[in-house]
């Protein structure tokens, strides 16, 4: 790889944080950079005519030109309302419509890390959250909860990171460390637990999420991230990828050779169906149709049961050790518990606002569990992208700009989308 040396300013992350991440994102370091991967990244980024006068015959470039080729031109200006240091994209009624919002995250603290945001995946939450699904949110709503991208400041005290490394953030943000729940690694279930967005923060400032520039966290509550793995197909992780991962892990369902049911086929459920196919589970699908079968065989399942088609759900009762099941709709849960096999166990992660009632008695009489699972505790969620790494695994993304996040929403809600749609921050929103 053609590597060019970077003549770095003293804090470059602090003054140019996009450029910066840019940079790191583009296969950077502080100190060099591969230039093909810079040409490449051009187009996308900056000016691409710029960039290519800046590095082509050039053993060393100033990363302050460099930043200059990358500028984007600040979207905050036209934006109405408070001044603020960060800028977003966000719901302020039950519409659900996400537009610009100016806001401001904390300064840094002694255990704080600054994250720009390269990429932020939307998760089914989000738009159960925006329009009210789940009840009247805190308007305005800044959604997003799988947040990748570059650290470009760090606090007094940070010990995990250093400017220019790859962090995530997931679904929460604080949870008090001091509790029993905390201090047993079940963070999760935090009496003061807050989430990443609708929510507030300790210092009484509202929680907003990861459709935006950057995100100020302990650094107790980000991630580190392999090197090895395309961010764009790691932001999902962080949500789609810890909520099925954990249930594998809490009931026992990580072993090979176990027959395990994904049902719904989204954005957790294709995390839900890699997850099994590297544990070495005999994955089956259970979607509306059949209409996504090949991608499903292509992730490493053995099959779709359609859960429309009488006679294939017929055929499947009794067969399987495992469901998780990822819906965000109403759906029949007692033709889903028919297809496990006696002390088969049923994990429920996706969150409809109405279910029907359970047939005790098909549970009661095949000593069937039926549970529960929320997100992931903090260090099974670094477990969890480590054996990404280890194992090579990213979501199936579909890579849009901000511009596009409305439609977006409207596809998720129409079950259009394969199988999560990442929105590319550093191409698309500038403060
Ligand atoms: P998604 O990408 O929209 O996928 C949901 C899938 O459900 C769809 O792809 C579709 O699969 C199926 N589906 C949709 N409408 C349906 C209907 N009316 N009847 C039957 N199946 C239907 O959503 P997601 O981001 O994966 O999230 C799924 C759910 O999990 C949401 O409710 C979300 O809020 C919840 N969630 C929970 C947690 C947690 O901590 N437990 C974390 C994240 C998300 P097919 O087309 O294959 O049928
Ligand atoms: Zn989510
Ligand atoms: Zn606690």
């Amino acid at each position: 790889m053609p590597r060019v040396a970077v003549k770095s300013v003293a804090d470059a992350g602090r003054k140019f944080p996009r450029e910066f991440a840019l940079l790191h994102q583009l296969g950077g370091t502080d100190k060099d950079v591969d230039s093909e991967a810079l040409l490449k990244g051009a187009p996308v980024y900056g000016d691409a005519a710029a960039v290519k006068s800046l590095v082509e015959g050039k053993d060393s470039i100033e990363f302050e030109q460099l930043a200059k080729a990358f500028a984007k031109k600040s979207q905050s200006a036209s934006v109405e309302g408070p001044e603020g240091n960060c800028l977003g994209w966000a719901a302020r009624d039950g519409s659900g419509t996400l537009a610009p919002y100016k806001f401001s995250r904390r300064q840094l603290q002694p255990n704080d890390v600054m994250i720009k945001i390269t990429h932020a995946g939307m998760c089914h939450s989000d738009l159960h959250t925006i329009k009210g699904d789940w009840g009247p949110a805190k308007y305005p709503v800044v959604p997003g909860h799988e947040i990748v991208g570059i650290v470009t400041d760090i606090g007094s005290s940070v010990k995990k990171f250093k400017p220019g490394d790859r962090a995530g953030v997931g679904v929460f943000v604080q949870s008090c460390r001091e509790c029993g729940m905390c201090k047993a690694g079940e963070d999760i279930f935090c009496p003061k637990l807050v989430y990443t967005y609708n929510a507030t923060q300790y210092d009484g400032s509202p929680a907003q999420g990861g459709y935006s520039t950057h995100v100020v966290v302990d650094e107790t509550h980000s991630f580190t991230i392999p090197t090895n793995l395309d961010l764009a197909g790691v932001a999902p992780l962080l949500c789609a990828g810890i909520t099925t991962f954990s249930p594998y892990k809490d009931h026992g369902l990580d072993k090979a050779g176990l027959k395990i049911g994904v049902v719904g086929l989204g954005g957790l459920g294709h995390m839900a169906v890699k997850f099994g196919v590297a544990f070495g589970c005999e994955v089956y699908v259970i979607s509306r149709s059949k209409a996504k079968e090949a991608e499903a065989k292509a992730m490493g399942a053995k099959a779709i049961i359609p859960s429309g088609d009488e006679a294939a759900m017929k055929e499947a009762a009794g067969t399987l050790n495992g469901i998780i099941d990822t819906v965000s709709a109403k759906h029949d849960v007692n033709a889903l518990l028919a297809l496990l096999a006696p002390r088969g166990r049923m994990v429920v992660v996706g969150l409809p606002p109405d279910m029907p009632t359970i047939n005790h008695f098909a549970v009661v009489q095949r000593n069937l569990v039926y549970s529960g699972s929320s997100i992931g505790n903090l260090h099974t969620t670094q477990q969890m992208l480590d054996f990404c790494g280890e194992k090579g695994i990213t979501a199936d993304v579909e890579v849009i700009d901000m511009e596009y996040v409305n439609t977006a929403m409207e596809r998720m809600k129409e079950g259009d989308v394969k199988f999560r749609f990442v929105i590319d921050i550093n191409k698309s929103l500038a403060l």
